[in-house]
């Protein structure tokens, strides 16, 4: 499988400026196994050698903790400084509070940017500047300063490349920045406004400021970073000026790729909305070829999807299905990306380690595992098999910890860009009570990313406004790196498994109570309307309404279901 191969030779050489040790899962666990003090995570902290972290560390999970209760990654720094207590993972990874509040304070803050298509960050980051130049001077200058101290130091030595999908506000060459300061190893983002049709063309500096960020941080452009495509773009649509139009923005992604020199292209494969699925793919087929002969050396990347509708990939077999009306001289140029989120919610096991292993044996039969060049981490709000697109924070889902056990310790995904797409935006006040408990000089903390700063003025009916907080990916990548050699039935994973389930338990609920009333509604239609084909039935049963005006319907559903969304810029 010449893919893999290259692949596993990529990962030795981005390794190789640490010193010679194991890397993989295997051997990371033997070595836990011949020294049992390794299995703390104080020690395996010790894999960290990391030449990047310039300060103190200064996450809002480490200020929620005391002494007897230290956070994960807190350790890791402290251990840096040679102060850490060497508690258990368990005890202190405190991932995102607060879900229900996060939910409905992030739903008004969505609607506020359907409407135009200005990014949040560059939204909040406008107001907050105002607020602080007017209100101390100093303050600005000091958190400019600390802006540049990243939250946690990127781990090195692994071949596990995980990151997130990050901020390119304002350039492109700004996403590196914020994958460096959150530690990611790998990151996504949008090459140009996700939500709008016109856009300025790539400017000469950006792109020579990215290329050279990328060396100065070591990101393999051609490895590490997996961009996002446009939620507008459907290249399986049936209008043809529409069609155009998609397709003319898709190639300029993909040109705008090679300019930067990254070979990797993320997209969602489209819908067929109204028109014969079988049609649909064909389209995409083709719109896809043309793609793949305008350019030379960028590999578009289709995302597993949930299966929504008449979504395009929620099933591994419309892949299949796909690839056969693609000429086989581009096949190496065709990727895949499993979303975990997508593909659980569309009905595979991710959970269990039978169900994994189940769902890998599928993708390499059905796909091929060549095509394998991605992966997108997020744990999933609704139940299995729900279809909706509702990303949750790392163990706090259905998927549960144990899945991403499963993903962190597969060989088969060594090298590969693992991207997090969950939630991070938290009620300000939680932020500005998490940086100001820490302990360290408030401004410094309160600085650490762009737009925890102070709030604007609201009536007293009005929700909590949310703010961005990549804190909380900087503690998901630690946590997700923690678990490579984890023994998942030691008292250390099985505690934080327990936690992470707990923080989640109530959204859990709501969820599947949603999800159990949708059924109940799906087995009435059913029963009503027996004479309408199966598949038709159960889309308008998913869409929870009648065949009238469709379209509106299905946006005001997708609105609701945030999914990779849940990142704006
Ligand atoms: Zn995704
Ligand atoms: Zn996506």
């Amino acid at each position: 499988m010449p893919p893999r191969g290259s692949r596993s030779k990529a990962a030795s050489i981005a390794v190789s400026k640490s010193p010679p040790q194991s890397t993989s899962p295997q051997a990371n666990k033997r070595k836990a196994d011949d020294h049992p003090e390794l299995k703390s995570p104080l020690r395996r902290s010790k894999r960290v050698k990391s030449t990047e972290i310039i300060g103190n560390s200064s996450l809002p999970g480490q200020s929620e903790t005391n002494e007897e209760n230290t956070s994960s990654w807190g350790q890791k720094s402290q251990s840096a400084k040679g102060t850490s207590k060497g508690k258990a993972y368990g005890d202190g990874v405190a991932l995102p509070v607060n879900e229900e509040v996060e939910e409905e304070t992030k739903l008004s803050i969505k609607k506020e940017l359907d409407q135009g298509s200005t990014a949040k960050h560059e939204e909040v980051d406008e107001k907050t500047t105002v607020t602080t130049t007017v209100s101390k001077k100093r303050k600005t200058k000091k958190e400019k300063e600390s802006e540049m101290v990243p939250l946690r130091a990127r781990t090195q030595g692994l071949r596990m490349c995980v990151g997130a999908h990050v901020s390119a506000a304002k350039g492109v060459f700004n996403a590196i920045n914020n994958s460096v300061h959150i530690g990611g190893n790998a990151f996504a983002l949008f090459l140009k406004s996700q939500r709008k049709w016109d856009n300025p063309p790539l400017q000469d500096d950006h792109r020579d400021q990215f290329r050279r960020l990328c060396i100065e941080h070591k990101y393999d452009s051609a490895k590490h970073i997996l961009p996002h495509g446009s939620y507008l773009v459907n290249l399986a649509q049936e209008d043809k000026a529409k069609a155009k139009q998609a397709y003319d923005s898709f190639l300029d992604d993909l040109r705008r790729c090679e300019a930067l020199g990254i070979t990797l292209y993320n997209f969602h494969p489209g819908s067929a909305n109204q028109s014969n699925f079988s049609d649909a793919l064909s389209r995409l087929a083709k719109a896809l070829t043309n793609a793949l002969a305008a350019t030379s050396t960028v590999t578009p990347v289709l995302e597993t999807m949930c299966g929504h509708g008449t979504t395009i990939g929620g099933k591994l077999t419309e892949f299949r299905d796909l690839l056969a009306m693609i000429p086989r001289d581009y096949h190496s140029r065709i990727g895949i990306c499993i979303d975990t989120c997508h593909s659980f919610a569309a009905g595979y096991d991710l959970a269990s380690p039978e169900g994994f292993k189940a769902f890998m044996k599928e993708f390499e039969e059905v796909i091929g595992l060549q095509h394998l060049r991605a992966l997108h981490l997020n744990d999933s709000k609704a139940p299995r098999g729900s279809k909706r697109d509702l990303h949750a924070n790392i163990g706090t889902g259905f998927l549960g910890l144990r899945a991403f056990h499963n993903v962190m310790n597969e060989p088969r995904f060594e090298g590969l860009p693992m991207v997090l797409e969950t939630p991070i935006d938290r009620p300000v006040s939680v932020i500005s009570k998490d940086s100001t408990q820490n302990g360290d000089d408030a401004d410094s903390n309160s600085a650490t990313n762009n737009n925890k700063k102070k709030q604007p003025k609201r009536p007293a009916s009005a929700k909590e406004p949310t703010a961005a907080d990549p804190s909380v990916w900087a503690r998901e990548i630690e946590l997700l790196e923690s678990l490579i050699g984890m023994d998942p039935e030691s008292p250390e994973f099985r505690t934080l498994e327990a936690r992470l389930a707990e923080e989640g338990r109530e959204m859990r609920g709501k969820q599947q109570e949603q999800y159990e009333r949708k059924l109940e509604t799906e087995g009435k239609k059913k029963t009503k309307s027996p004479g309408k084909k199966n598949q038709k039935t159960l889309m308008d049963v998913m869409k929870g309404a009648g065949r009238k005006s469709k379209a509106k319907k299905i946006s005001a559903e997708d609105s609701e279901d945030e999914g990779c969304q849940s990142h704006t810029e």
